[in-house]
């Protein structure tokens, strides 16, 4: 190997080891920022290696791209607000897979021009990468439409879908191994039949997901992604994109899992069982709650001003409003009069993993006063007063009870076995997942309607002069 060859392969190595460092200070709330700037610090060595390395083709051409990718990238961190994270990772993420599935066709365009058959690897990995690539690809923009509401966020389904959905994926699966067993010199028409019946399943295989099951579907496309990036890694005998496209594959599997068990639905469930809705039905939603007490600011102020523990549940609406510092302020009067002040988060409160832990973050909340949902639901029976703070579906009592409810069995903050519940929001509207809250007619549950953040606002202004 020659000197530059060696120098290259040891900066792989930095930068992987750098991705791999990153993702283990991720694993905590205060070490989080370090590990994404080494991470960022690994795509940096990761991009020089490319670019100085093995690159032979037209400067020109990479630096136009870079600079307009650069420009889309800060102009969207920038502007995109933190609830509309889900599309923009749904976005990023089907351009990473159109990404393998180009690098896939630009190859074997290569390939053909020199004439003869692919190598096997070649043709497997490149047959791989096309496919799951253009999956993941067509899913994640469908799953950015219903996101960004420019088509229903409602599962969409007919008679037959399974079938149908099941004949697409045959073929797929047909045209793959026509393609790889004929190393590539399969008929012209092969190559693009099989990206285009890939696009097709991308599409028909998130059209039935939709409601609080997208999170879970965006992160199983996430992991896509990465594994259709790695295997393209072996086409271009990149060790880079192999550990890169593994590392990203293997956490969005954990991210997943770990979700799926979060709302306690088997991932089969979320994939193929049509989160609230059958054959085209409407969601089973229930029914509106009918009497619901309003509360002023002044009674809710007393009622946190006297209590002994008081839970905060943060939810999608905290976020909307960004009370969150105004959230920090109200804690801070409250523990002025020896009030104890928690927190209970929810995994799929808000609309990204973590929201409410960022956000709360960002307001200096010490991470000690957070709780996760099991330590949270030991608590209630002791709390005097939940405060709900624009959540809705991640405390609704029907998710144990009622069984027609399409989030039985979700875990849900217990916060109906608090001796007080009062929840901010601004009218009867219901949550993410288009379904009411029977919690609302509780008799220890009161709402004081309003903007969260105006709201607590006015709730700190109370609590003072009490
Ligand atoms: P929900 O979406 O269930 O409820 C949000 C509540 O906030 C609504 O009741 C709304 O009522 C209220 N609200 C909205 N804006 C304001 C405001 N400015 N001031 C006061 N209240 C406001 O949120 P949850 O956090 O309880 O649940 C999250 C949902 O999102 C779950 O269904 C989850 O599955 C899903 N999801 C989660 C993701 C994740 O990874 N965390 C990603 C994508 C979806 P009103 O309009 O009346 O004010």
């Amino acid at each position: 190997m020659s000197g530059a060859a060696l120098t290259f392969a040891l900066l792989d190595l930095v930068a992987v080891a750098l991705f791999i460092i990153g993702l283990h200070y991720l694993n905590a709330p205060p070490t989080a920022r370090f590990g994404n700037r080494l991470a960022m610090l690994g795509m940096l060595v990761a991009l020089v290696v490319v670019l100085v390395g093995s690159l032979n083709v037209g400067w020109w051409a990479i630096a136009v791209g870079m600079v307009v990718g650069a420009f889309i990238g800060i102009v969207a961190a920038l502007r995109v607000k933190m609830t509309a994270m889900p599309q923009m990772v749904a976005l990023y993420n089907g351009a990473g897979g159109g990404a393998a599935a180009l690098v896939s066709t630009v190859e074997l365009a290569v390939a053909r021009s020199h004439g003869g058959a692919l190598d096997p690897v070649v043709a497997v990995s490149l047959a791989l990468s096309a496919t799951i690539g253009a999956v993941s690809f067509a899913g994640s923009l469908v799953a950015f439409a219903k996101l960004q509401e420019l088509m229903t966020g409602r599962p969409v389904t007919y008679a037959g879908q399974q079938l149908v959905n099941g004949i697409v994926a045959i073929a797929v699966a047909l045209l793959l191994a026509f393609f790889v067993a004929r190393l590539g010199i399969a008929p012209a028409w092969v190559y693009p039949g099989l990206v285009a019946a890939a696009l097709l399943f991308g599409v028909l295989f998130v059209l039935p997901i939709g409601g609080a099951d997208m999170p879970v579907v965006i992160s199983l496309l996430n992991s896509a992604t990465g594994v259709a990036v790695a295997i393209a890694g072996f086409e271009l005998s990149s060790t880079l994109l192999i550990t890169g496209g593994a590392l990203v594959g293997a956490s969005g599997t954990i991210l997943t899992v770990a979700m799926s068990k979060a709302m306690n639905r088997p991932l089969t469930n979320v994939l193929f069982g049509a989160f609230g809705a059958a054959g085209g039905a409407e969601p089973a939603a229930g029914a509106k709650p009918q009497n619901v007490r309003s509360v002023s600011v002044d009674d809710v102020a007393a009622m946190l001003a006297y209590a002994s523990k008081v839970m905060i549940v943060p939810g999608y609406g905290m976020a909307v409003a960004q009370a969150q510092h105004s959230v920090k302020a109200l804690a801070d009067q409250l523990e002025k009069r020896d009030v104890k002040v928690l927190y209970a988060i929810h995994p799929v409160a808000g609309r990204m993993p973590g929201h409410m832990n960022v956000l709360l973050a960002e307001s200096n909340v010490p991470y000690e006063a957070l709780l996760d949902l099991d330590d949270a639901n030991a608590e209630f029976s002791t709390t005097d007063v939940a405060l709900v703070i624009g959540a809705n579906d991640v405390t609704n009592p029907a998710a144990r009870t009622v069984k027609s409810s399409p989030i039985y069995g979700m875990p849900i903050l217990d916060v109906d076995r608090a001796a007080n519940v009062v929840v901010l929001k601004r009218s009867m509207r219901s949550g993410f997942a288009g379904i009411e809250n029977p919690l609302y007619e509780l008799a220890n549950c009161s709402l004081l309607f309003g903007d969260a953040k105006a709201s607590v606002d006015a709730l700190v202004a109370a609590v003072k002069i009490l």
